[in-house]
């Protein structure tokens, strides 16, 4: 059965490992063709090889989107390669807990910049281009879905920053979401409960021991495929459809 997505164009952000690599093969197995964006270039080569030998279509740019040019650039690359871009995945991050008190001012500034600057950048770059996808490109519909979390609806102690950006992601998706959806640009948010991906692992080795690795232990936690999953779902619905808000867990995760 032909995809809905077969001849469209998406571009996932943090496709260079977890959620946005399994999202990245999803979409490609639906017919997309796939810009891959992270900044790993290794990484995001050794996944293209792997999606073109099933016979998908990949871009490799490597980029870091917290700058806005590089972001800026990377849409660019995309329309220049493809000619359009209809689906647009914000999924990079970073997850660095802590207490507040005595917190290393560094690690927020880098959550905000990846969590939220680097969506907001992309975001902006690729509006022009959805919204001429939504009007004259073949579906007459165009997608935005960004990866937000649990910890975007539940604030936890230890969480603040990671907390504070992804409630943030939460409401800057609603606003946009009204703001675009009568032209037919879906803006929808995904928040994933427990995933298993290199997310902890950028955390130091007393907070992974504190609170990362003891939930790991104890909760049958998801694949990056069950997330790869629901973004398929909402970018596959008619067009008549916009899944706004989608929030997947663990059976096991309160
Ligand atoms: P990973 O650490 O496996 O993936 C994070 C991705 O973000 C990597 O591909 C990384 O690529 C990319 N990235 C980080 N910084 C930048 C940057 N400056 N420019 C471009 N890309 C960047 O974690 P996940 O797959 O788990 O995370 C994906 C999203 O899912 C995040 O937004 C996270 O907050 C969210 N999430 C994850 C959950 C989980 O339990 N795992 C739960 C809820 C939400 P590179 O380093 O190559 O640049």
């Amino acid at each position: 059965m032909r995809s809905p997505l077969t001849e469209t164009v998406a571009l996932v952000t943090g496709a260079s490992s977890g959620i946005g690599a399994a999202t990245a093969r999803r979409l490609a197995e639906h017919g997309a063709s796939v810009a891959l964006v992270a900044r790993r270039k290794d990484r995001l080569d050794e996944l293209a090889a792997e999606i073109e030998k099933s016979g998908g279509v990949t871009l490799v740019v490597q980029a870091d989107i917290t700058d806005r040019g590089q972001a800026e650039s990377a849409v660019q690359q995309v329309v220049e390669r493809f000619g359009r871009l209809n689906t647009l995945i914000n999924n990079a991050g970073l997850m660095l807990l802590g207490p507040v008190v005595g917190a290393d001012a560094e690690e927020w500034e880098r959550m905000i910049a990846i969590n939220v600057q680097g969506l907001l950048y992309t975001t902006r770059a690729a509006l022009p281009h959805l919204l001429r996808a939504a009007e004259d490109g073949p579906r007459r519909v165009a997608d935005i879905v960004n990866i937000s979390s649990i910890a975007g609806r539940l604030a936890w102690n230890g969480y603040g920053v990671y907390n504070l950006t992804k409630f943030g992601v939460n409401g800057f998706t609603e606003s946009l979401r009204q703001e675009v959806t009568q032209r037919h640009v879906r803006v929808g948010v995904l928040e994933p409960g427990g995933v298993d991906t290199e997310l902890g692992s950028h955390n130091t080795t007393e907070v992974r021991a504190a609170m990362i690795d003891p939930f790991y232990e104890q909760t049958e936690v998801l694949a990056a495929d069950d997330i790869a999953d629901g973004v398929a779902y909402m970018v596959t619905r008619p067009r008549h459809t916009a899944i706004g808000e989608l929030w997947i867990m663990p059976t096991d995760q309160v």
